[in-house]
């Protein structure tokens, strides 16, 4: 595929901790696309202490989805800033139906499309053991992994030199809810965009390097075929 292609679209799916984060950097460093993640910016308004982060902060602290009109109209703010322009990798969105709907209204009204939605599949019990161990910059967002992914430098983001933490809501029973909420809510999505024809598979397992390698492919046989 022509890393050139303009206005590529992705949509990353996959259980919390299915790796869409840090997969979702790695396509944008290659692809030259944007990272637009809703956790992130919820994080960001969190820290911010915004009226949206304080009202953000009741759902996440229980591992449930913020309602569709609050994360809706941040995507649709989000994707009114200029450095869109060259496509997008959606990480975390759409996370239902309603959501997988608006954003292709929104991309319409822009004259565009979502051209691919890759599903990065997991097993349940690996899954918890990444998120039990993960570690995120307070300062880029970007994710590492005690054990499977460490920093350089313990506790210092390799990135940006920031001070890395454990989220919040990667605590035990939190991320049971995470899980289940994701069960119920966003892996229809995967049979949803199946019947769009624009679904394709990965295996989330391997090193980061593999995994980031059959993205690619993934992206690039959808976007050519
Ligand atoms: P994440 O960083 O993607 O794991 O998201 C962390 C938390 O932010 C989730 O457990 C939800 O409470 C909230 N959140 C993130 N994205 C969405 C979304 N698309 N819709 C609703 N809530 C979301």
């Amino acid at each position: 595929m022509n890393s050139a292609v303009h206005k590529l679209n992705i949509v990353l799916l996959g259980a919390p901790g299915s790796g869409k984060g840090t997969q979702a950097d790695r396509l944008c460093e290659k692809l030259g696309l944007t990272h637009v993640a809703t956790g992130d910016l919820f994080r960001e308004n969190l820290r911010n202490e915004t009226e949206l982060g304080k009202l953000a902060k009741s759902y996440m602290d229980k591992g449930i989805l913020v309602p569709d009109e609050v994360t809706i109209a941040m995507v649709k703010d989000r994707l009114m800033r200029p450095d869109i322009e060259g496509g997008v990798v959606f990480d975390g969105f759409p996370r239902n139906q309603t959501q997988a709907e608006a954003l292709s209204a929104m991309l319409a009204e822009m004259g565009q499309q979502v051209n691919a939605v890759v599903y990065i599949r997991v097993a349940d019990d690996e899954i918890v053991e990444r998120l039990s161990g993960r570690l995120i910059c307070r300062r880029c967002q970007a994710s590492y992994h005690k054990k499977f992914n460490p920093p350089k430098v313990e506790g210092v983001c390799d990135v940006c030199g920031g001070e890395l933490y454990q989220r919040a809501d990667d605590n035990p029973e939190t991320v049971r809810t995470r899980l289940e909420t994701y069960k119920e809510q966003t892996a229809p999505l995967v049979e949803y965009y199946q019947k769009a024809g624009l679904l394709v598979e990965v295996a989330g397992e391997g090193t980061l390097d593999e995994v980031t390698e059959r993205l690619l492919a993934a992206v690039d046989g959808k976007v050519a075929g």
